[in-house]
């Protein structure tokens, strides 16, 4: 397998080789905030300042909100023009193992049964190059749900810190074919790979929050019915949803009709569980109650999903403990779950 390596003082000038082929994303700053965004090209600094980005890497292939389609009516009824999925070729720099493992769980989702356009025309234009992380937060416990935040199997291209240098290695055949067209690069040398090995080992001991997900789904089907617990649990939730929101693995969108005299678009944006009118449209929320609601979102990510296609739908990213208004705490709430007792 090919090993290269860039001095950090040239990666202006690979992303600059990379934009001439794709729209070229790297973590932004955002207000208070950061988010995946196209390169200004220029910018390197976020080597500096990135841990991990405010709004997941999902947001690039599934927007907080996008057109579907537009439509006219007149007297022979409604006319359809169809909204191409977006197909520009993108590379996102820098995408975390965390946020890059996120992507392949929703893909599952997103491809079952009915096949999204939108979202998968998204991915399948998109290289991944990920940046291993060397600083964690504290609020991060990706180790417990198998995500190694040194390297990853999920992208086109992983990239490790060893000092001035960025190790590359490719990951995919299409990370091999992006890594043979590109020019500036160095041999990685044993040297290298021996740093990349050491940072990837000492990363992973600065994941120190941990979980227990052994037998979570049958801790979480026996404690299901047990109302005092997800009151207790949920009391401080505001519903405000920001979890959902910001979390890599969750997809819910609501779909609108926006409707001026005769002229219509429908467009699609992200919803929450969290929220108490979700799913109003269609009928009344079958979680009308704040607890049921906040059983649901944790039962999704840690009973449901793996029901159905046999992955925990959490990546241990940290987004919803350290975004949360109020500190609600997905680990302490699975850390807690009772052993049953139904009330
Ligand atoms: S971010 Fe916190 S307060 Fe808001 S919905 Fe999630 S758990 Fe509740
Ligand atoms: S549930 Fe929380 S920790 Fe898990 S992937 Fe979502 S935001 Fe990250």
């Amino acid at each position: 397998m090919t090993k290269k390596k860039i001095n950090k003082k040239e990666l202006g000038k690979l992303l600059s080789q990379w934009s001439q082929q794709f729209a070229v994303l790297t973590p932004t700053r955002d207000g208070n905030g950061s988010r995946m965004a196209p390169w200004d090209g220029e910018d390197t600094g976020f080597l500096d300042w990135y841990r991990n980005t405010t709004v997941s890497a999902r947001a690039v292939f599934q927007p907080f909100a996008e057109e579907m389609f537009r439509f006219q009516k007149d007297g022979d009824g409604y006319h359809i023009e169809a909204t191409a999925p977006e197909d520009r070729k993108r590379l996102l720099f820098g995408i975390r193992p965390c946020d890059a493992r996120a992507l392949t769980i929703i893909d599952m989702s997103f491809k079952d049964g009915y096949e999204d356009p939108y979202y998968l025309t998204r991915r399948n234009n998109a290289l991944l190059v990920g940046l291993g992380c060397t600083n964690p937060r504290e609020t991060c416990f990706c180790t417990s749900l198998g995500v190694n935040p040194g390297e990853s199997k999920d992208v086109d291209l992983m990239l490790t810190d060893i000092g001035d240098y960025l190790l590359i290695e490719e990951v995919t055949p299409a990370g091999s074919d992006l890594l043979a067209q590109t020019g500036g690069l160095e041999e990685a040398t044993e040297v290298d790979e021996a740093r990349a090995r050491e940072a990837t080992e000492a990363v992973q001991g600065k994941v120190t929050r941990k979980i227990d997900t052994k037998n979570i789904q049958e801790k979480l089907l026996a404690g299901y019915e047990n109302r005092e617990y997800w009151e207790q649990v949920s009391a401080k939730c505001i519903s405000c949803g920001i979890c959902t929101l910001l979390c890599p693995t969750c997809y819910c969108f609501d779909i609108n009709d926006e409707l001026v005299k005769k002229q219509g678009t429908r467009f699609r944006s992200c919803d929450s569980c969290a929220f108490s009118i979700y799913t109003r449209m269609p009928v009344e929320n079958p979680r009308e109650e704040k607890w049921q609601r906040v059983r649901q979102k944790v039962a999704h990510k840690y009973e449901f999903y793996p029901m159905n296609f046999d992955v925990i739908a959490c990546t241990g990213c940290g987004r919803c403990i350290r975004l949360c208004p109020v500190n609600w705490d997905i680990t302490q709430t699975l850390e807690s779950l009772p052993s049953g007792s139904a009330t």
